[in-house]
């Protein structure tokens, strides 16, 4: 079914591990031994942040492309797509999110995503547990494999199915059968020139769990082993003389939610929103952001809504198009506000600090308040992590400056020697 390549370290190649949401602050050698000892034998990178907002489907992509949404192009975990010259509302999480945007903005990305440029190097292969719409903008347009509980695709985005798909559940559980699978099928077997594993852990937990809890701590521990299985396996290979450069990161951390915001209705209730369905003002909710849209063909008075937002307790930082650029947000589709909700240092009932306000969803679906969120631009929101281990990166090294997400691509990228211009992000080998 699937034959060996560059046995014998013919071709570097690279293993990528995402823990979805651990916060850098939880890495530690009790809850998570094998990770904090990654630190030793590889980079550390003390000050790595993500995006805005710092939601999955966003942070996939730049990881994806090397760069900020600004450039590739996708806003939000939702966002307002323009059909029919209305605004309406799409989850970009859903399985069919990649065909809409396709259809009605003619790209999902506008950059070219690691998966594209590696398609005649031996190509990508990415294992997801997270939402179909955050596994699939790591390769749209079927250059590589991605698989996911949903659905999986090889190159022309040609479906997988049977034993072959990836049937597994949301959560440790299915992160930890994809992690073997990963490990046995991927790491060992097929040996792409990029395998991505992006487990859902501890992230899935988080949000329906306080942070700091034990049953919290227990999921930072059952994740630590997963990325130990990987490890594990990246040795053998290594022993038999490949060259190959491990990267173990999380996409953004969490905050501690203190109550949900319903930004639309509250609109409505002042005035500013016909109604909560209405397509003149719609508000496109992020964890603890929120992306506005206006049309401005029913809105004439776009001041009254800025003026609204500043007053809320629960609103901290405001953009407008004229500063969409200095925090990485993509201009146009009548995108009129990127909200990052107030945040500050308060702890929770476990001592750990980092609260924030949040956007109820769309559906008006409340995760507990008390438990995590992410999304803005708070301290711990913005606090992954990222350890790098290979060629080109010393043991033992702390880096302190500043490292997002759009530099894991491009150093992927010089790595295998296959470094790209223009790209937001730096290659790391440079800073180390
Ligand atoms: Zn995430």
């Amino acid at each position: 079914m699937v034959s060996a390549q560059n046995v014998g370290g013919s071709s570097p190649r690279v293993v990528l591990v995402v823990t979805d949401g651990m916060r850098r602050d939880f890495i530690s050698t009790e809850n998570t031994p094998v990770i904090a000892n990654l630190k030793s034998t590889g980079t550390w990178f003390a000050s790595h942040r993500s995006v805005f907002p710092s939601c999955t489907r966003v942070v996939s992509s730049s990881v994806a492309t090397g760069c900020l949404p600004a450039k590739h192009g996708l806003a939000g975990n939702s966002v307002c797509l323009i059909e029919d010259g209305k605004l309406t509302l799409h989850d970009a999480g859903k399985p069919q999110f990649v065909d809409d945007k396709r259809r009605l903005t003619g790209r999902v990305l506008n950059i070219p995503t690691m998966a594209e440029r590696l398609a005649s190097m031996n190509g990508a292969i990415i294992f997801n547990n997270v939402s179909p719409g955050a596994a699939y903008v790591h390769d749209p347009d079927g250059h590589g494999h991605v698989y996911h509980r949903a659905a999986s695709y090889g190159p022309g985005r040609v479906p997988i199915n049977g034993p072959n798909a990836l049937d597994i559940v949301q959560g440790i559980e299915g992160d930890t059968a994809a992690t073997e699978r990963f490990v046995d099928e991927v790491v060992l077997q097929r040996r792409p020139t990029l395998a991505v594993l992006w487990l859902s852990e501890p992230d899935t937990t988080q949000h329906i769990t306080p942070l700091g809890s034990p049953r919290h701590l227990e999921m930072l521990r059952q994740t630590d082993r997963n990325v130990a299985r990987v490890l594990a396996a990246v040795s053998q290979c290594r022993e038999e003389g490949e060259d190959i450069l491990v990267m173990v990161a999380s996409d953004h951390g969490h905050e501690t939610t203190v109550d949900y915001v319903d930004i639309a209705a509250e609109m409505v209730d002042a005035g500013l929103k016909r109604s909560l369905d209405s397509d003149d003002v719609v508000v496109a909710p992020n964890g603890t952001a929120a992306l506005i849209y206006v049309d401005p063909g029913q809105v004439s008075d776009i001041e009254a809504i800025r003026n609204f937002l500043e007053s809320q307790p629960w609103c901290g930082q405001i953009f407008d198009p004229q500063n969409f650029r200095d925090v990485g947000i993509p201009a146009g589709g009548n995108l009129a506000f990127g909200v990052a909700m107030a945040w500050d240092d308060g702890t929770n009932e476990y001592g750990v600090p980092g609260r924030s306000y949040a956007v109820l969803s769309a559906n008006g679906q409340k995760k507990p308040a008390g438990c995590g969120q992410h999304g803005g631009l708070g301290r711990y929101e913005q606090s992954p992590y990222l350890i790098a281990e290979g060629r080109g990166f010393k043991a033992g090294e702390t880096v302190t400056s500043e490292t997002s997400a759009v530099e894991i691509a491009p150093t992927v990228l010089h790595f295998l020697g296959r470094a790209v211009a223009d790209l937001d992000g730096r290659a790391l080998q440079e800073l180390n």
